[in-house]
């Protein structure tokens, strides 16, 4: 009984752990089921979720590249509106309607580069570049932004930032170009300051550190979360002040991480913010000049610097001590004219004084004025640091102690080469016989050449031949004043005197002929003496032309193409080291003093070449730095104007008006000979 009871209770026993098995398999069968059907679904998800984030990204390409057709339209036609004649009512409507349409294009712009770094479709270049180029390039172009609302902006770089790098220099320049960029959107007084610092990591590579620090309405703790989230701004209510997709940090995060960098804000409401970034670059694999600044030559050169503003004057010293050069500063003029003079007493002046232009008091220019009236202080050369302008040309109207200028914000490599020409010309004390050196800042010292310091008035109408004698002149140490037609050059000579008149014989208006003429008469009237010598310049090579000049009142003659050394003997010729010279030379020598140059007649003109390469590369000799940068822009300005001036003659030629043709063709020629195309000229 007992045995059978006992072996029903084992087999009980068994099923129950048969039962609990089978269960637990079921179980277990059942999970591996519901996992193998959750990771299905994950798959199918994720699998939807790329389709649809390849279609948003396919969608979005697709439709930016859509708006992007019309929208160029839309910029094209506002451009050429805007070019006819127009109220300033409707001017007004047409320009918001263009950067309401640049505001457009540039949203669809960063939809798509963040669409596309989200869909992992950016790949980062690996090129060389010159990273104080990029930084200097954002600057240049940001700058105007900051300087319409008073703001000071600088840039500094460390010594340890190599010249030349290896990554993605478009995308490293976004970055920079966003943050600055807000920097100066959210800044209403004060500055924006860059800085840059580089560590040479272990593995060779290069981990460069941007801060970006302005004075601005800085960002509230809540927002600095979310602002690095696409879309949000810290302050999104419908009533804010400033404009934006709140993009722009999200798409500049990606795209430091992409570097392998980071991003980090700091920041006080109400006194600005700093943003600091990281971004892992290589070497350049070509070898870059790494010696920006061979130390030796301004070593130990003394100079002062003025600025009213505190990081401008941090920024100068450092960059003046890394070139091993040394510098005090002063935050005014009277305190700057204060330590120049005690320095002068104790017999070691400084050499060189960097004035910065707009200064509360006493403004740069004034500064230099006070400077030139006291003798101690000549030998003192003076560089001016200005946020106006940017035409190369130093103003005729400054003291002419004043040697050079910068555009602010200043690149240091220009700061350099400026100082080192300045101070090179100090030491030499005459004029470099490289024009190269004299091409946009001319030395105007009294005592270098009978040419140096000369007020020259230029009257000519043609803007190719404007430029060109402008720059030789200046590059001859002129100041030049240049006037467009001959009314003008009347009005300009009845307002101060010159040394010496270049007169265009064609001019709308009042042509050379008539207002040499007025201009002899007002002499005499106002028995201005002594003469001022005037120059005809011409393309014309006919005896009767320079007879007609003559009979006018002119003294001398030039004729296109000429060069510097041309434009140097008639100066030379024309002009004393105290001022005007007399004309006591007799017109019948005129002849006898025209350029070597000259070919006997027509005929001549017409066998001659094409090219005259001799004109361009006389030009191009002007060129700061070896760029071709003057040539280029003459070159553009005589691109731009002889279509108009092709029209002009077409039109006179058809409506038979002889005088029309004339005296557009003489404008054609007369910018032709300049650039030397003779046969065209001809
Ligand atoms: P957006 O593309 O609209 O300019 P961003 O993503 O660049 O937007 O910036 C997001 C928000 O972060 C801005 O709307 C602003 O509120 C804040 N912000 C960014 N930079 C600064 C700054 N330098 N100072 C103050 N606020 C800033």
């Amino acid at each position: 009984m007992y045995g059978f009871r006992h072996k029903r209770e084992k087999r009980s026993s068994l099923i129950d752990r048969y039962s609990a098995n089978l269960g637990q398999l079921v179980d277990h069968r059942r999970a591996e089921l519901a996992l193998r059907a959750a990771k299905d679904n994950a798959e199918a998800a994720s699998l939807a979720a790329q389709a649809a984030n390849r279609a948003k990204t396919e969608f979005l390409a697709k439709m930016s590249h859509e708006i992007r057709t019309p929208m160029n339209g839309v910029l094209g036609m506002t451009d050429l509106l805007s070019r006819t004649e127009l109220t300033d009512r409707q001017r007004k409507f047409v320009s918001t309607a263009r950067q309401s349409a640049e505001t457009l294009l540039n949203l669809i712009d960063d939809i798509l580069d963040f669409s596309r770094i989200e869909a992992g479709k950016v790949e980062l270049r690996h090129a060389d570049f010159d990273v104080r180029g990029i930084v200097g390039d954002v600057i240049d172009l940001l700058a105007e932004s900051a300087q319409s609302k008073g703001l000071e902006i600088t840039y500094r770089f460390s010594r340890a930032v190599p010249q030349g790098l290896r990554g993605d220099s478009n995308r490293l320049r976004q970055i920079i170009f966003n943050l600055v960029g807000n920097a100066i959107k959210f800044t209403d007084q004060g500055e924006v300051v860059v800085r840059v610092d580089a560590d040479r990591v272990a593995d060779e590579s290069v981990v460069l550190s941007f801060k970006v620090t302005d004075t601005g309405i800085g960002i509230p703790l809540e927002a600095m979360q979310h602002i690095l989230r696409p879309f949000e701004q810290a302050d999104g209510s419908i009533t804010r002040r400033f404009g934006g997709a709140g993009l722009g940090l999200t798409i500049t995060r990606q795209l430091i991480e992409m570097m392998d960098g980071e991003l980090s804000i700091d920041s006080t409401p109400g006194s600005g913010s700093t943003i600091r970034f990281t971004v892992r670059l290589e070497p350049a694999a070509a070898a870059y000049d790494q010696d920006l600044v061979p130390q030796s030559s301004l070593e130990g050169t003394k100079v002062l610097i003025v600025d009213d503003n505190v990081t401008n004057r941090e920024l100068l010293h450092y960059c003046l001590s890394e070139w091993s050069m040394v510098s005090e500063s002063a935050a005014d003029g009277y305190r700057a004219l204060q330590m120049l003079r005690v320095a002068a007493n104790r017999g070691e002046p400084f050499d060189l004084v960097l004035l910065d232009m707009m200064m509360p008091g006493m403004s740069g220019i004034e500064v230099a004025q006070a400077i030139k009236k006291e003798p101690s202080l000549g030998s003192t050369q003076i560089i001016v640091l200005t946020s106006m302008g940017r035409d190369g040309a130093l103003d005729e109207t400054w003291p002419s102690n004043i040697h050079a200028f910068l555009t602010k914000p200043v690149r240091q490599t220009e700061l350099y080469d400026q100082i080192k020409r300045v101070m090179s010309v100090a030491v030499e004390q005459t004029v470099s016989p490289d024009p190269r050196l004299d091409a946009t800042e001319p030395e105007p010292t009294e005592d270098s050449e009978p040419t140096a310091g000369a007020t020259v008035l230029l009257a000519e109408d043609n803007p190719v031949n404007q430029e060109v004698m402008r720059e030789y002149l200046m590059a001859l140490g002129c100041h030049v004043e240049v006037v467009e037609t001959g009314l003008q050059a009347v009005a300009a000579f009845e307002r101060t005197t010159y040394d010496l008149i270049f007169m265009d014989c064609q001019m709308p208006d009042m042509d050379g002929l008539d207002a040499t003429m007025m201009l002899r008469l007002r002499e005499r009237q106002q028995n201005r003496q002594p003469r001022t010598p005037i120059i005809a310049v011409t393309a014309d090579a006919f005896e009767a032309q320079r007879e007609r000049c003559l009979e006018a009142g002119m003294d001398d003659y030039i004729r296109k193409p000429f060069d510097q050394n041309d434009l140097s003997a008639i100066l030379q010729r024309w002009l004393n080291h105290g001022g005007p010279l007399a004309a006591t030379k007799c017109e019948s020598d005129v002849g006898a003093r025209a350029p070597s140059k000259e070919p006997s007649d027509y005929e001549h003109l017409t066998q001659c070449e094409e090219l005259d390469s001799s004109a361009l590369s006389n030009i191009a000799s002007l060129n700061r730095g070896g760029s071709s940068e003057n040539v280029d822009e003459i070159i553009k300005i005589y691109l731009d104007i002889t279509p108009k001036y092709l029209a002009d003659l077409r039109s006179a030629i058809n409506a038979s008006d002889v005088l029309g043709t004339e005296r557009t063709a003489h404008k054609l020629k007369s910018s032709s000979a300049t650039l030397g195309a003779m046969k065209l000229a001809a």
